[in-house]
């Protein structure tokens, strides 16, 4: 689950985390007040949407030439005028793809006086088995062009699970970024805030960029994008709170209220499929045989006929699905289980589009059975390679 960067400073801030003071705007009637709070002389407006890439983003609404989703402000007129201009507008970012973002929410901030800008970010590194801080000199907005023309100016500087960031890891840290005097003091400070504030919240992911060093010489949290492990989650109703449901992507707040393992994807194959690495194999081969997935779904072990049929509708209110594949390898999972939410959904919903099924397994008869005898139109598959060929050129 990702929150807004606004949402993010507060939760560092509360652990004593660096940033700057700052007004959340949901309506631009309270910008007077929010500026005139902060009193200036200088203001940041910044879009708060799920996405990185702001600063450099564009309002679909207002032109190539208008400025982007974080802008400076010199005056308070100059923050209403912004304010104006980008709230309930659209942006497009890098990651937010073509279609953009509307923009419901700012974040007023006090301007910074920025001298260098770094990149730091906490992760789960899957190579070692670790906690791993990521650091580089090179921050701001361009992290992605550093990692691929010079990735040696990127550190890795793992984090024993035993000792935390002890000062042999803060001296790494701060060696890394380049820290000195006052800035390396304030590291001291803040490196093993950000590590706790990211193993008490089971985040799977705290990316600051920029971190920056200030013309005073002190540290702050200019930037942070915060994702917590959805596993987690139930360990955390306060973070749960933070949830904004109109950034998630409808599909996925349907897909979770059944727990299903759903993520939304451009392609126009609908998969179904049993086990993650199944389904993640499913969708390779679909690209092997030239189209795109529509979506990652595992019904996971222990799926009823409802959560099929859940699962099945989901897909097919996709507009993008040009076909679907159920691809069920039953070993917990039954395939007559299958097959019944199969045929409901389809006896719900209807199908306008090409079914390939295929079912290995447990029950593999009776599941056939089933579908055989539902009058579906349905092309039946005898293994992953078929039944990858069968759905792409059912979809032509
Ligand atoms: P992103 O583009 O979505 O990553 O948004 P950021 O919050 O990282 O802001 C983008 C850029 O705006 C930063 O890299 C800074 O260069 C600039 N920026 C943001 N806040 C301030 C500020 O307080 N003062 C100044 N001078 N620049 C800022
Ligand atoms: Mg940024």
């Amino acid at each position: 689950m990702n929150i807004h960067e606004y949402q993010a400073k507060a939760l560092l801030k509360s652990f004593g985390a660096p940033v700057a003071d700052g007004v959340p705007l949901l309506d631009a009637s309270d910008a007077p007040a929010a500026a005139d709070k902060l009193g200036g002389p200088v203001w940041v407006v910044k879009s708060q949407i799920h996405a990185g890439g702001r600063g450099k983003g564009k309002f679909k609404e207002l032109g190539p030439d208008a400025k982007g989703g974080v802008r400076l402000a010199f005056s308070k007129d100059e923050v209403l005028s912004h304010v104006g201009e980008m709230l309930g507008n659209t942006l497009v970012t890098k990651q937010t793809g073509p279609a953009g973002k509307q923009v419901n929410r700012l974040y007023l901030e006090d301007g910074a006086d920025i001298e260098s800008e770094l990149y730091c970010s906490i992760l789960v590194n899957r190579e070692t088995g670790k906690v791993s801080f990521v650091a580089s000199t090179e921050g701001g907005m361009d992290i992605e062009a550093v990692a691929e023309e010079t990735p040696e100016k990127i550190h890795t500087i793992d984090v024993d699970v035993e000792t935390g960031v002890d000062d042999a890891t803060v001296a790494k840290l701060n060696a890394a970024f380049e820290l000195t005097g006052a800035a390396a003091e304030d590291g001291k400070s803040l490196f093993p805030i950000l590590y706790k504030a990211f193993t008490e919240k089971d985040m799977s992911l705290l990316e600051i960029n920029p971190l920056i060093v200030m013309k005073d010489g002190h540290l702050r949290v200019l930037d942070a994008k915060v994702s917590f492990d959805g596993n987690a989650l139930f360990r955390h109703p306060d973070v749960m709170e933070l949830r904004d449901k109109t950034e998630e992507d409808e599909k996925e707040i349907e897909a979770s209220k059944y727990d299903l393992a759903y993520v939304a994807l451009d392609g126009d194959i609908g998969c179904m499929v049993n086990g993650a690495g199944l389904a993640m194999a499913t969708m390779d081969i679909i690209k092997l045989y030239g189209k795109e997935p529509a979506n990652f779904l595992d019904v996971g072990g222990g799926a009823t006929t409802e959560k099929v049929t859940a699962a099945f509708k989901i897909i097919t209110a996709d507009p993008n699905v040009k076909g679907i594949l159920v691809n069920i390898f039953g070993g917990i999972m039954r395939c007559d289980v299958i097959a019944e939410g199969v045929v409901q959904a389809v006896k719900d919903v209807g199908l306008q589009v090409p079914l390939v099924v295929r079912l290995e397994g447990t029950k593999v008869e009776e599941g056939k059975a089933i579908i055989n005898s539902s009058g579906l139109n349905v092309i039946a598959a005898d293994d992953l390679d078929d039944a990858a060929q069968k759905i792409v050129k059912a979809v032509g």
